[in-house]
């Protein structure tokens, strides 16, 4: 599942293809329950002559602001879902099999939306909070300092997997860099958030923002090395998902559970 990451990348990927100042002229809807709000037609008429003013990303969601005249204002976002991707291509290129929703752009190009497992989803509205959840601050932008974790974890007794998953204490987290931020850390992610002392909580506070860090720039490299097709998933954690697998750190065996119904993957030496 693309995360915090895998958008950004998204992100800087439609910003490097210069859909900025792009105008839509026109969305074709492969699979209509894609579109949350409004319903089809308007939709199709709200895009239409939308130019495309910046792309903002909140946690996993993709914001394109767009101004349609004088004062008309609306913001495209886009969730990728499960496996969802995004790219700006002329229209001549051959499609993706995979491509559910094009939007057609004022320049011969379009905006492709692949979505094989069709848990992507699209909203246009004139007020972003109408539809999103609420987010903690971004993590890539100095806001969850480690006394915003720390308030959001307080007296709460879940397993601090499970909550590092809620978009509301770390906006843009997934599973894989759940288990990676815990392994920096050296926390067992079975442990209560509520029993992390404040030393804790630093140090997965800036665990969280490394593996993050880390993996953002690995996309940086291979974004510039293989433009104008760069790749949508990379490897960028460090610690294995196999049981059994070597510790990187103590070469003792990795364990494998499951936190309430994800994967999870940690070292039981290491993370205490
Ligand atoms: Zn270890």
């Amino acid at each position: 599942m693309p995360e915090l990451p895998e958008v950004e990348n998204a992100r800087r990927c439609l910003i490097k293809a210069e859909l900025p100042g792009r105008a839509f002229t026109k969305a074709d809807i492969g699979w209509a329950k894609s579109v949350k709000t409004p319903d089809l037609e308007e939709f199709a008429l709200g895009l239409r002559g939308g130019v495309v003013q910046d792309v903002h990303r909140r946690g996993k969601y993709i914001l394109l602001p767009l101004v349609n005249g004088e004062s008309e204002t609306r913001t495209l976002i886009l969730h990728l879902g499960m496996s969802g991707g995004l790219s700006v291509q002329p229209r001549t290129n051959p499609m993706h099999p995979l491509v559910r929703h094009t939007f057609s752009l004022d320049d011969g190009r379009e905006l492709r939306f692949e979505d094989g497992r069709k848990f992507g989803k699209i909203w246009l509205v004139s007020d972003p909070s109408e539809v999103l959840p609420p987010l903690s601050p971004d993590p890539l932008e100095g806001g969850l300092t480690p006394q915003v974790l720390a308030k959001s974890l307080e007296g709460r007794n879940a397993p601090i997997k499970a909550l590092l998953l809620e978009q509301s204490i770390v906006a843009g987290m997934g599973n894989l860099y759940a288990d990676e931020s815990l392994f920096l850390a050296g926390i067992n992610p079975t442990r209560s958030a509520a029993g992390l002392t404040g030393e804790e909580i630093d140090r997965l506070q800036q665990s969280i923002v490394n593996a993050l860090t880390a993996s953002i720039e690995k996309y940086e490299t291979a974004r510039d090395e293989s433009w104008p097709d760069p790749p949508r998933a990379l490897t960028g954690w460090t610690h294995p998902r196999t049981e059994g697998a070597p510790c990187p750190r103590c070469n003792g065996p990795f364990t494998g559970t499951r936190v309430r119904g994800r994967g999870t993957y940690y070292c039981p030496k290491c993370q205490g």
